[in-house]
């Protein structure tokens, strides 16, 4: 597509799938002020900001600590760097994600092995992460090197933690929530980023936390494992200047820190926004023939995507494209099957059916704090007359 062709499309929606610039001018007066407070004070790196959210998000976690990072990617470089995990280690993952999962993994030196999903939950197969781990573990030397799986809280839904946890127990496995969709989820009452060693959160402008540009943190329960964090986001500095081991230059601004406290504080007001536009879209949708999502019992499930699946997916995408009603896939293409690393990423035994069924089947429909219920409405309207039209 040309520029031009672009332009249009994004001048013809009405209702875009996220919109970010609406989250800004929902909190724009304090904002702008906390953005003129970090201007003024002359700090712009790890200062008064960065160190208030990260005890600020802490105590919204429930947890012993949080490090400001550079993004969620380094969140989850700096995460499994810090448990140990590097080259000749293999780690566990999903394929139906954001690519930067797998990058992550990558990044920190480690090689990925990726499993399929539960259709259900689109989140990881803890059966199939099962065999996946036997089936190495089998093959003897590299199957000894299997140390952490990464689950990732999909579209905001919790994977099965519990299990998980059982899991990682079992088999001596460190777990990494990627926890980039789902900031304020939790199960059973308890936070995701908080069952495993580490959760990994982006502040990417769209996620449910957003901030202005990139940011991204690591909480963690464990005080000896953030201390490690900080150290590694900082050219492995114990002390100014002095390195005690090869680190990055990974840090949250204080800039970004100081508007992700304000959007904090609005966290579990817009995540209360998000579940009654699903729950308006689920009434809406009864009679479409449409899969709806289907919250995991005990879980909180904070929509940050809210996706129906389709066998005729694109259809009903241009469809609603004509209407002026923006839609997104998550994700048109698996890990596995990009060009980065199809035919070189190692995948757990029968493959991943699931996740590829998926990936031809979901769509994400617009939901975000700012969307209005008669908006939702319009929405599932146009689904409903498709349908009717289809049969
Ligand atoms: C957004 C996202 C990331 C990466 O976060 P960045 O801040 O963009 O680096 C990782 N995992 C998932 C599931 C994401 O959605």
């Amino acid at each position: 597509m040309i520029q031009g062709d672009v332009k249009r499309v994004a001048q013809s929606i009405r209702v875009p799938a996220a919109d970010p610039r609406a989250s800004f001018l929902a909190h724009r007066g304090e904002i702008e002020e906390a953005v003129a407070r970090v201007l003024e004070s002359g700090s712009y790196i790890l200062g008064e900001e960065v160190a208030a959210f990260e005890a600020e998000f802490a105590r919204y976690l429930e947890t012993g600590a949080v490090v400001g990072v550079a993004s969620g990617t380094d969140a989850l470089v700096l995460a499994l760097k810090a448990c140990d995990v590097g080259p000749g280690d293999s780690v566990l993952t999903v394929s139906l994600t954001a690519v930067a999962t797998v990058a992550a993994i990558e990044l920190a030196g480690a090689e990925p092995i990726l499993v399929d999903i539960d259709p259900a939950s689109f989140t990881i197969d803890c059966d199939h992460l099962e065999s996946t781990i036997l089936a190495l573990r089998r093959e003897g030397a590299a199957g000894k090197n299997v140390r952490a799986v990464v689950p990732v809280h999909l579209y905001g839904q919790p994977a099965d933690l519990p299990g998980l946890l059982d899991i990682a127990r079992r088999h001596n496995l460190r777990l990494i929530e990627d926890c980039a969709q789902a900031h304020g989820a939790r199960t059973n009452g308890k936070p995701v980023g908080t069952w495993g060693d580490a959760g990994a959160f982006s502040f990417y402008p769209t996620k449910n936390l957003g901030a202005l540009g990139d940011g991204g943190a690591v909480a963690t329960g464990n005080a000896a494992l953030a201390g490690r964090i900080a150290r590694l986001r900082e050219y492995g500095w114990e002390r100014r200047n002095i390195s005690v081991e090869p680190g990055l230059n990974s840090r949250l601004d204080e800039i970004q820190a100081a508007i992700v406290r304000v959007k904090l504080r609005y966290l579990e007001a817009e995540n209360a926004t998000r579940r009654k536009l699903a729950a308006t879209y689920v009434e809406g949708l009864v009679g479409a023939g449409l899969v709806t999502p289907g919250p995991r019992e005990g879980s909180h499930h904070v929509y940050h995507q809210f996706v129906v699946r389709s066998p005729r997916r694109d259809e009903l995408r241009a469809f609603l494209q004509e209407r002026g009603l923006g839609t997104l896939v998550h994700y048109p293409v698996p890990v596995h099957l990009q060009p980065a690393y199809q035919g070189r990423v190692r995948l757990g035994p029968g493959g991943l059916p699931h996740t590829e069924r998926a990936c031809a089947e979901v769509l994400s429909l617009p939901i975000h704090p700012q969307l209005s219920l008669d908006e939702v409405r319009e929405v599932s309207g146009a689904i409903s007359e498709w349908a009717r039209r289809a049969t």
